[in-house]
């Protein structure tokens, strides 16, 4: 199997006046998916807390569960009084969770919702510690060499220390950017204990590039830093973890710049960059929850 797993991750903000062409841009998507050959590889985190999708998008949930593609949680929480509290952040984050879990119960699919993105790639202890208590154990908030703001100005995530190329890790609440996490272990007996690498409750799937139109210097770059150190687990990852890209896309990026309607120009961008990154990088592609299986190999969760 390839070594290189390219993650196509779609973070369903539908931020687009009409209930009508927000479906019609998630209809798009998956036809150009589908296209694409692509069909149950895909990943989308549904901001239901905003855009209720299982009320207005059912058809599409009922697709993209047909196909198999993975289903998380986006939540956004720009709009939030600071400092964040961990009850408060809680509630918010389970009412999404809880309506996409009925939606799915109803159907009688037994899939677990553990994926989470945070909006605006938000990083905070305090979010992580609501959202473990909410079951999530795999999150896609890291967005290496980059920092930004969420949509309110608050600070969302500083990245800047973080390398290009790093593989999924662990971590802890507190810990999130420790792409390095180990802890120290009391030695039980003598020669025992010392440092213990990549433990955590999360596996964290970092992100590779947000924005539709993919920057391709910075694959290469991810790719050939990705290949030639291996930051995973010294002395414990085997050499062939595979490298792993994600890209993050919103579905209204599809719409034309006056928001009225879907750009073919736009959706076909989409088919001819998945083109060039199967045939040209020799990627594939595959869900967040088949990237996780992949991973847990090389790192099992020890906590
Ligand atoms: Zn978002």
């Amino acid at each position: 199997m390839s070594k290189r797993l390219f993650l196509i991750t779609v973070d369903c903000d539908l931020r687009v006046d009409a209930t009508g062409l927000r479906q019609e841009t998630l209809e798009q998507l998956l036809a150009v998916f589908d296209g694409s050959g692509v069909s149950g590889h895909v990943t989308w985190f549904l901001n239901e807390n905003d855009f209720q999708l299982t009320r207005y998008h059912k058809s599409f949930l009922d697709e993209a569960i047909r196909r198999g593609d993975t289903l998380g949680l986006h939540d956004h929480l720009d709009k939030m009084k600071r400092p964040l509290n961990k009850e408060t952040v809680k509630q918010y984050c389970q009412a999404s969770k809880r309506r996409v879990e009925d939606f799915l119960k109803k159907r009688k699919v037994g899939r677990k919702i553990l994926f989470h993105r945070n909006g605006c790639f938000l990083q905070e202890a305090t979010v992580y510690a609501a959202l473990r208590e909410l079951g999530y154990t795999v999150c896609s908030d890291i967005y290496p060499g980059m920092a930004g703001l969420d949509h309110h100005g608050n600070i969302a995530y500083d990245n800047r220390l973080i390398p290009e190329g790093i593989r999924p890790y662990r971590h802890d609440e507190e810990n999130y950017s420790s792409y390095f996490t180990r802890i120290r272990v009391a030695p039980i007996r003598e020669g025992q204990g010392g440092w213990k690498p990549f433990v955590g409750h999360f596996l964290q799937v970092p992100v590779g590039y947000l924005s539709l139109k993919i920057n391709f210097e910075r694959v290469k770059r991810w790719l050939a830093i990705s290949e030639t150190v291996e930051f995973s687990c010294p002395n414990q990852t085997p050499g062939d973890f595979p490298s792993l890209f994600t890209w993050c896309f919103h579905p209204y990026e599809i719409v034309e710049e006056a928001g009225k309607r879907i750009s073919r120009e736009k959706v076909n961008l989409i088919s001819q960059q998945l083109e060039v990154l199967h045939n040209q990088y020799q990627f594939t592609f595959v869900s967040l929850e088949q990237a996780v299986k992949r991973c847990e190999a090389f790192l099992p969760n020890q906590t």
